[in-house]
């Protein structure tokens, strides 16, 4: 089936009780059971609801898994994935990921015994080096938040396979319809569907999406187990947004392009950050493994003083001020001070993630219109 069908029909079946089009919100905490252990499959809504169901149906179909798992946000879904492992295991973790994915790691995994190791994992052969008999795990994302920065999935997936560590990416900022890690020989991928699948900044939700049976029970035990599931309202949400996602990314897609080559030849704008630039160290492969370059770009302006930067980051209308990213409208981020604000300064600016670096999320605006509001901000 081609994306756009399924992204319609993923998970779509009439109510069985109604015939109603749209799967309705099962706002209900458990079910009737006819007599002690004679039940519809349904038992207590922390194992199972009937709108998640659907969710997470929809969820395996757009990554083209066999399965897919709600969680209550995100992080929720990437904890679930670190309660794989017991103390000693070692993880192999990008050096340049989402604030709260480091945060989650190092705050929280480290103190239960759990050990990171940080590489650039653009160099496929940094992982291999450090990959030893401990290792159960390897985290990268990709295109990487806030910098852009590309990882080739299918050559590190076929390191971790050799190795027998898993292998996960959050496919957040591409969304499945950029990208299938799954395809390319991973074996989880997350998302933070507050993003793109929900796609309208009213919902925070994640999910992981997996191929293998038993790997998929393992999670579900660990979902059930430590509860961390969204409520049926939220999965309804998601259900809606991913109906549109097509629509929307073509959009992000095409008003990303416009607005990163203004950007580029903007006299007081320096380097932009965009996988889509020919010469970005990454384009070869992003243009092997994704369709399109997406809507997310970040950008220094010439003048690097912190002054600069507040005034453009407070001076947008359209592009609001806040964190978050992959919603119908603009967005524009200061990592340094928003959402890469845990991670440490030093480890930051090593990484090349500048005090002053902007970060962009294009919504699906008119392009000339946003290109108007970035024109008088940066005057
Ligand atoms: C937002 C985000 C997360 C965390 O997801 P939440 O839904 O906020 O918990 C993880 N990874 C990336 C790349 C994100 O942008």
């Amino acid at each position: 089936m081609k994306t756009a069908t399924k992204y319609i029909h993923a998970g779509a079946e009439p109510d069985p009780s109604t015939g109603a089009i749209m799967t309705p919100i099962y706002q209900t905490s458990t079910y009737v059971q006819e007599a002690p252990g004679v039940n519809k499959g349904y038992e207590y809504a922390r194992s199972q609801n009937p709108t998640r169901t659907a969710l997470e149906e929809a969820y395996a179909q757009i990554e083209n898994g066999k399965f897919g798992l709600a969680f209550s946000s995100g992080v929720a879904a990437t904890d679930t994935v670190m309660k794989l492992l017991v103390p000693g295991d070692e993880v192999i973790a990008a050096n340049d990921m989402y604030g709260g994915t480091y945060r989650l790691f190092s705050k929280i995994y480290e103190k239960f015994g759990i050990q990171f190791t940080y590489v650039d994992t653009t160099h496929a052969a940094n992982i291999e080096q450090a990959i030893s008999a401990k290792t159960k795990l390897v985290w990268i994302e990709t295109p990487t938040n806030p910098l852009m920065n590309i990882s080739d999935i299918e050559a590190i997936a076929k390191i971790t396979k050799a190795k027998n560590v898993l292998l996960c990416v959050d496919n957040t900022f591409a969304s499945p319809y950029l990208q299938n890690p799954l395809d390319l020989g991973a074996d989880i991928v997350m998302h933070s569907a507050t993003k793109y699948l929900g796609g309208h900044s009213d919902v925070i939700q994640g999910a992981l999406m997996m191929n293998d049976a038993a790997l998929r029970e393992q999670l579900y035990f660990i979902q059930k187990s430590c509860g961390a599931v969204p409520g049926p309202m939220d999965c309804f949400l998601v259900l809606r947004g991913i109906k549109t996602l097509h629509l929307r990314m073509q959009r992000h897609c095409e008003n990303g392009a416009k607005i990163a080559h203004w950007l580029r030849n903007h006299p007081k704008v320096g380097k932009v950050y965009w996988c889509g630039f020919e010469d970005h160290p990454g384009y070869a492969i992003a243009k092997k493994q994704m369709r399109d370059f997406g809507g997310m770009l970040s950008f220094e302006l010439k003048d690097d003083s912190m002054e600069a930067a507040k005034k453009v980051l407070s001076s947008t209308k359209l592009f609001s001020l806040a964190e978050s990213l992959g919603g119908v409208e603009s967005l524009i981020n200061h990592p340094a001070t928003m959402t890469h604000a845990s991670i440490p300064r030093e480890k930051r600016i090593a990484n090349g993630l500048s005090d002053t670096l902007i970060r962009l999320s294009i919504g699906v605006e008119d392009a000339d219109d946003l290109i108007a509001d970035l024109e008088k901000a940066l005057a």
